[in-house]
């Protein structure tokens, strides 16, 4: 494990008896850990929820009065005493699984990304790339992987959802207070904060270095903020995804660049770079320079530095995959290239793309130029970026394009219902997490009884649907909002209706109003007697994506209309904790993604480990975890030449499974005891097959026997191939 030189920050005061609590806010562990939440919503409840479930704020808030209570209360004593005592075995453990499984492998693995979605309280991430760098950390940190990730400290994070009456989306700033949050400041032996320093067009920018504790993994975030920069300077690293391009390719060299020198100064040996997304592909310059400052030539620098690094591309959407216009890569790199020994032309042929319209400088071809090990994130994912990214290795047959896959994964833990989690502690075995990638634990599945399976899916059920009208509660009562939209979030949502959950970034290809597209025909199927259906829409658009902002209006107004009877449902503010809620409580999870543009998505499979079936296009990771038993498929697993044809098949297929499938199953229960039993099987089916494949410990171990450890063992490159 990496540790650096850092005192906890010390802003509270507790009883001795219960000091810890100061230290456990700082390690990200709790957020995977529901005993320990529990300890601090036990304490004071409102607190927590008014903190947003934000530990270093609640300490600071809460009372006097309920710490000393409970600091003599022998039955809080006793839980606080077992949670140190699994926080202190986790920290130091006798073994893991990375060091039984490879004793001799030395060196770091250092993983780059733009966010981290770690939990509800630190906005440093957008949407589904970010919750996996997250669900990637608690996994590398679960299996002992020796990583050390880097990333940005947004200071205004990634904004706040609000809907005006309209529907249309008003992104409202997030002031990050460096005191409230678990991040702590990286400094030297004297105490002055650390920082590193790059270099920008006709100026220096000083980074500052923080982190944040992710079990046993550090995140090291850099922060522009500081003093010594210029105004506009300390506002380069102020947002997620600005679409400015001086702030985009800044960013990018703060972090590429900045990256590898703040794992410099803090003395950090990477054995393996991995670049998640292309946003970090600076970092093969920077490596590159050190080389030849050392003394080597470019050819023998690049190769050296490719075959320690990894590249995973996450998406086929051209928007998704950076690129830059030449003459800004002039400006801002003019004085690299002679220092790595090129030329003007020989620098912007690493990454050149040629266009019909003119030419750019690509991130992901720099990455996939200047990384041996290249993964896309599902099977058909795989394919797509092989033929997508054919052209680089014309020499080669399509299928040959050294483009493999890894299919994505969720962290168990995180994603997991506790209720869920206590029925699998007694029916598969108190050890079923030491095992849960291993596809015959899960066989076991069928010993849960099918009564306490559902009650505790009701209860979940319930959870949802008291969470969401407490929402609106609060809307009403603070925001003094439009009545419609009270209803519009979700007051007469009914927690015995099949509930179908749609929650995702609003990007068009994911097709969110697909299942509204026929309307009177949805309409029929919501409010008919005795089988009513209600549907939860939520989800952000980017705040510069003005189609995906018409998408969510396009949705809203459709919601607001009386005639659904309040069964379509949009809540605001999509984020982990929404999420957390939606996955455990809805019946089924429904995605419309226009096929092949889904690379993989996982928010499908935090559903399917809680027991609730996919209703799904075969697109991105369904294609695989689909076995006609777990779920539904929606269309057909074909490519269409018009999107148009393509939209209206799959609609019809998505109401005709609907009509004739799901809602029937749903509400066939049996007449002895009244339970769905073959909705329950179903269930079951879900959580047997995809949480063995699909969790972060399948993928993460994939990633160490696959791409790290190769990139690891070519540190000291063979004679033969030099
Ligand atoms: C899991 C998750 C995502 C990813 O969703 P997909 O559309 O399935 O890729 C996005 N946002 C949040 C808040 C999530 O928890």
């Amino acid at each position: 494990m990496l540790s650096f030189f850092t005192d906890l920050p010390n802003h509270f005061s507790l009883p001795r008896r219960i000091n810890r609590l100061g230290e456990l806010a700082y390690n990200l562990w709790w957020t995977w850990h529901p005993d320990a939440q529990r300890l601090y919503r036990h304490i004071d409840f409102a607190l927590w929820e008014a903190t947003y479930h934000n530990p270093v704020q609640f300490l600071k808030q809460v009372s006097r009065a309920r710490l000393s209570a409970v600091a003599a209360d022998r039955h809080f004593l006793d839980r606080y005493d077992a949670v140190m005592r699994a926080f202190d075995e986790y920290l130091h453990p006798e073994s893991t699984w990375f060091r039984r499984s490879y004793p001799a492998v030395e060196g770091h693995i250092a993983y780059f990304s733009t966010e981290f979605g770690l939990h509800e309280t630190l906005p440093i991430y957008a949407g589904g790339l970010g919750v996996l760098s997250g669900d990637h950390l608690k996994e590398a940190s679960d299996l002992g992987l020796p990583l050390v990730a880097v990333g940005f400290f947004y200071t205004h994070g990634y904004f706040t959802q609000r809907l005006s009456d309209d529907g249309w989306q008003e992104a409202l700033p997030v002031d990050q207070r460096y005191d409230d949050l678990p991040i702590i400041p990286l400094t030297d032996a004297d105490g002055q904060p650390l920082t590193v320093s790059v270099e920008l067009p006709e100026r220096d920018v000083q980074i500052r270095l923080w982190t944040i504790q992710v079990g046993r993994v550090p995140l090291i975030l850099l922060d522009s903020d500081v003093p010594a920069n210029s105004p506009a300077d300390r506002q380069l690293t102020a947002r997620l995804y600005s679409s400015e391009l001086d702030l985009r390719i800044s960013q990018e060299i703060i972090l590429g660049i900045g990256g590898v020198r703040a794992l410099r100064k803090l003395g950090c040996k990477p054995a393996v770079w991995h670049m998640n997304e292309g946003h970090s592909a600076f970092l093969t310059l920077e490596r590159i320079r050190e080389k030849v400052a050392a003394g080597m030539a470019f050819e023998q620098a690049a190769r050296e530095v490719a075959r320690s690094s990894v590249f995973t591309t996450h998406t086929p959407v051209p928007a998704g995959n950076d690129e830059f216009p030449i003459w800004l890569v002039e400006r801002y790199f003019a004085r690299l290239w002679p220092e790595l020994g090129l030329t003007r032309d020989q620098f912007l042929n690493l990454a050149r793309r040629e266009h019909g319209w003119g030419e750019t400088f690509s991130m992901p071809i720099l990455a996939l130029r200047l990384a041996e090990q290249r993964n896309g994130v599902s099977e058909l994912h795989g394919q797509v970026a092989r033929k997508m990214w054919h052209f680089l290795w014309p020499d080669r047959k399509e299928n040959e394009v050294p483009i493999t896959h890894i299919t994505n994964g969720v962290h168990v833990d995180t994603w997991l219902a506790r209720r869920l989690a206590l029925l699998y502690d007694h029916y598969l075995g108190a050890d079923w997490r030491e095992r849960m990638d291993d596809p015959a634990l899960w066989e076991q599945i069928d010993r849960i009884p099918d009564a306490e399976l559902w009650e505790v899916h009701r209860h979940l059920k319930r959870k949802l649907v008291a969470y969401l009208r407490e929402r609106a509660r609060k809307m009403w009562l603070e925001l003094r909002v439009h009545p419609v939209q009270v209803v519009a979030s979700g007051t007469l949502l009914d927690p015995y209706a099949l509930t179908i959950g749609f929650a995702r970034r609003f990007a068009t290809y994911k097709r969110a109003s697909l299942v509204l597209s026929d309307f009177e025909r949805l309409l029929g199927l919501l409010n008919r007697p005795n089988m009513p259906v209600q549907i939860i829409f939520a989800g952000k658009a980017h705040p510069a994506d003005e189609p995906g902002k018409r998408l969510i209006q396009e949705v809203y107004r459709k919601v607001k209309l009386a005639e659904n009877g309040g069964r379509l449902v949009f809540v605001e503010d999509y984020d982990m904790n929404l999420a957390r809620y939606l996955v455990q409580g809805v019946d089924v999870w429904l995605n419309t993604p226009r096929r092949p543009n889904e690379a993989s998505g996982t928010s499908g499979m935090k559903a399917a480990i809680n027991g609730v079936p996919n209703f799904s296009v075969l697109d991105g990771w369904w294609r695989e975890g689909y076995n006609g038993r777990n779920g539904w498929a929606i269309g057909e697993e074909r490519e269409y030449d018009d999107p148009a044809e393509q939209d209206a098949a799959d609609a019809e297929s998505l109401y005709t499974l609907l009509e004739n499938e799901i809602i029937p199953l749903y509400y066939q229960r049996r007449a002895s005891d009244g339970l769905p039993v073959e909705w329950l099987a179903r269930m079951r089916e879900s959580i047997r097959t995809v949480t063995p494949r699909f969790s972060t410990r399948r993928m993460v171990k994939e990633y160490v026997e696959r791409l790290y450890l190769p990139a690891m063992r070519a540190v000291e490159p063979p004679e033969a191939t030099a």
